[in-house]
C-alpha cells in the first residue's frame, strides 16, 4: 500500500511510525497510509528551512521569478497527473480539478512578477539633500496549515508568493488527502527551487500545535473550519507569529424579481452542487425577493434531478461524493434537522447509492424550500450538496439577511437593476461580492478573503495583500556626510 511520507530538503522522509489511512471516497477504500509527523520529523524540517533561508533570500528576485517560470511550465505539463491524484483522494470530477489547480497555477505565473512586485517607493529630499525609500523584507520560515477541499489550490494561494519574496516554507497539507502536495513539492525541486526552501510536513492536530508554539517559524496562513481558524489566530498570535486565518462559510446568493432567472439557476446549481457542495465559495443559501420564489425553486428542482452524482472516473459525472464517512452521516443530520425544524424538504439527497460505488460516501443533491433564519440549516456551514431557499419579502429584507450572518467570505446578487447592484457591492458586509456571477472568486491578482467569521488576521490570501502578509516593511532615511550640518538637533526636523 502506498505511504504518503515527509517532502524535507529535497526529499521524501519519514522518522515515525504513526499511520492514518488515506480512502477514495468513491469507493470507500483505503488507498493509501499517511505517516504522521513526529517531533523528530518536525525538527528536521525546521533545521531544513532555517539552513536555507538565507541563501534564498539572498538570491535575487530575478533569479527567483525563472525558477517559478520553469515551475509554472512544469504544473502545465503535469496537469492531468496532478488532476488525478486531487481527484482519487477529494472524490471531485476531473474537470473540477483541473479548474482548481489551475487557478492555483496563477498564483505561480502572479508570482513570477515578483521583481515588480518587490518594488518600494522613493522621495528624494524628503529634507534638505535627504532621501527616503521603502523597502520589503521576507519574514524567514513561513508555514501555511489548509483544508482537504482544495488540496492543490489552497496550498497555491500561499507558498508560491512567500518563496517567490525570499521567505522558506512548510506546508502542512489536510491529512485526507496529502498526495498532492507531494508532488507539487517535486515539481518545485525540478524546476531547480534549492532543496529545503520548500518542505512539507504530513500530520494532524499534533504537528500544527508544534507548528503554532515553534519560534523560528515567523507567520502561520491558515484555511479551513472557523472553529480551527479562530484557534490557530489566537494561538500563532500567542506566540509572536503574523497570522492570517480564512474559516467557513455560508455563501448567500440573492434573486431579485428582475433577474434573468434560467442564468440565476444555472449559478445556484453549479455553485451549490458542484464539487459536492465543499467549497467555501458554494452557494448553500439562495434568497428569493418578492414572488420570484415559487417559479425558482420549481427551476432549481428540475435541474438539481438532472444532475449525474457518480465517480471521478465517469467523464459525464457533475459532482462527486463527499470526503469520508462521518462527513456525510453529518450532513445527513442536518438533512434530518431541517426536516424536524420545519423546512420544506423538496429534493432529498439521504441515502443515495450509485450501482457498483455501495461503499462510497456519496450524497444526491438536496433543496429545501422555506427555511428561516432560525434553523440550524440556516445558521450553520453544511458543506455538502444542500441548498436551502430562504423567502425575503423584498431587496432590504435581502440584504439584511446577508449582513446579519456570521460568516461573510462571498455573497452575490443576480438582477438587471444597475442602482440595487451598486448600493449591494456597496452596502453588503462581505468579501467578496458578485454581480449576476456565482461565485465571485477573485484571481492571483487580487486577493482573496471574507470578512466575519470568514477571516481572522488583516491580510487576505494572494494578489498583493499576498506579498504585504509574507514581507515585512522597512523604511530608509539617509544624507551623505559632505551634506551634514553641524551641531546637534534638538527638535524633531519638520523640512
Ligand atoms: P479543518 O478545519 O477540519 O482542517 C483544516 C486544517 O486544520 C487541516 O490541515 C487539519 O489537519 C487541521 N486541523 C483540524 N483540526 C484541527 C485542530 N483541532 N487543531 C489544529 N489543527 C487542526 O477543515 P477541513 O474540513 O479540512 O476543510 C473544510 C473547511 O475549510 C470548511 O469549513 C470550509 O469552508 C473551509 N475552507 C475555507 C476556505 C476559505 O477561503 N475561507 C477555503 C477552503 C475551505
Amino acid at each position: 500500500m502506498k505511504k504518503i511520507h515527509n517532502y524535507i530538503n529535497g526529499s521524501l522522509k519519514s522518522l515515525s511510525n504513526d499511520e492514518l489511512a488515506v480512502e477514495d471516497p468513491s469507493t470507500g477504500e483505503t488507498i493509501g497510509k499517511v505517516v504522521l509527523s513526529s517531533e523528530e520529523d518536525f525538527k528536521e524540517a525546521i533545521e531544513s528551512s532555517k539552513a536555507s533561508q538565507v541563501e534564498w533570500s539572498n538570491t535575487t528576485p530575478l533569479k527567483r521569478s525563472r525558477i517559478l517560470s520553469n515551475y509554472k511550465n512544469l504544473i502545465e505539463e503535469n496537469l492531468e497527473d496532478l488532476a488525478k491524484i486531487v481527484s482519487q483522494e477529494h472524490g471531485k470530477t476531473l474537470d473540477d480539478a483541473k479548474g482548481s489547480i489551475t487557478r492555483g497555477l496563477e498564483v505561480v505565473e502572479f508570482a513570477c512578477g515578483i521583481p515588480h512586485l518587490l518594488k518600494g517607493e522613493f522621495s528624494q529630499n524628503v529634507g534638505s539633500n535627504i532621501d527616503s525609500w521603502s523597502i520589503r523584507q521576507p519574514l524567514g520560515v513561513c508555514a501555511g496549515i489548509t483544508p482537504f477541499n482544495f488540496p492543490a489550490m489552497v496550498p497555491m494561494w500561499m507558498y508560491p508568493i512567500a518563496i517567490a519574496c525570499g521567505n522558506t516554507f512548510i506546508l502542512k497539507p489536510s491529512e485526507k488527502d496529502p498526495s498532492c502536495s507531494i508532488k507539487l513539492a517535486q515539481l518545485f525541486t525540478e524546476a531547480g527551487l534549492p532543496n529545503g526552501v520548500f518542505n512539507v510536513v504530513q500530520g494532524d492536530k499534533k504537528i500544527v500545535d508544534l507548528i503554532l508554539r515553534n519560534s523560528e517559524i515567523s507567520s502561520v496562513s491558515f484555511v479551513g473550519s472557523t472553529p480551527v481558524a479562530k484557534y490557530i489566530y489566537e494561538e500563532a498570535a500567542k506566540f509572536g507569529k503574523r497570522v492570517q486565518a480564512l474559516g467557513g462559510a455560508k455563501n448567500h446568493l440573492v434573486v431579485m424579481p428582475d433577474a434573468n432567472l434560467n442564468q440565476a439557476v444555472d449559478g445556484i446549481i453549479g455553485a451549490g452542487y458542484g464539487s459536492a457542495g465543499e467549497r467555501c465559495m458554494a452557494i448553500s443559501v439562495a434568497v428569493a425577493v418578492g414572488d420570484i420564489a415559487d417559479e425558482l425553486v420549481e427551476k432549481i428542482h428540475v435541474e438539481a434531478q438532472n444532475l449525474k452524482v457518480a465517480p471521478w472516473t465517469d467523464p459525464e459525472s457533475d459532482m462527486g461524493p463527499v470526503i469520508s464517512k462521518e462527513h456525510k452521516e453529518k450532513i445527513e443530520d442536518y438533512i434530518t434537522l431541517g426536516v424536524k425544524e420545519g423546512a420544506k424538504l423538496i429534493e432529498d439527497g439521504r441515502n443515495y447509492k450509485i450501482q457498483g460505488y455501495e461503499n462510497g460516501y456519496f450524497l444526491g443533491p438536496t433543496l429545501f424550500d422555506n427555511v428561516t433564519k432560525e434553523m440550524t440549516i440556516y445558521k450553520e456551514e453544511i458543506f455538502g450538496p444542500v441548498v436551502s431557499v430562504i423567502r425575503a419579502k423584498d431587496y432590504d429584507e435581502a440584504l439584511k439577511l446577508v449582513n446579519n450572518h456570521k460568516y461573510g467570505n462571498g455573497t452575490s446578487i443576480y438582477t438587471s437593476d444597475g442602482e440595487i447592484s451598486r448600493h449591494f457591492t456597496t452596502n453588503s458586509k462581505i468579501g467578496m461580492v458578485g454581480v449576476n456571477v456565482p461565485i465571485p472568486v477573485p484571481m492571483a491578482f487580487h486577493s482573496f478573503g471574507g470578512w466575519k467569521q470568514s477571516l481572522f488576521g488583516d491580510h487576505s490570501v494572494h494578489g498583493m495583500e499576498g506579498v504585504h502578509f509574507y514581507t515585512k516593511l522597512k523604511t530608509i532615511t539617509a544624507r551623505w556626510p559632505k551634506s551634514i550640518q553641524s551641531g546637534p538637533e534638538f527638535v524633531l526636523p519638520t523640512n
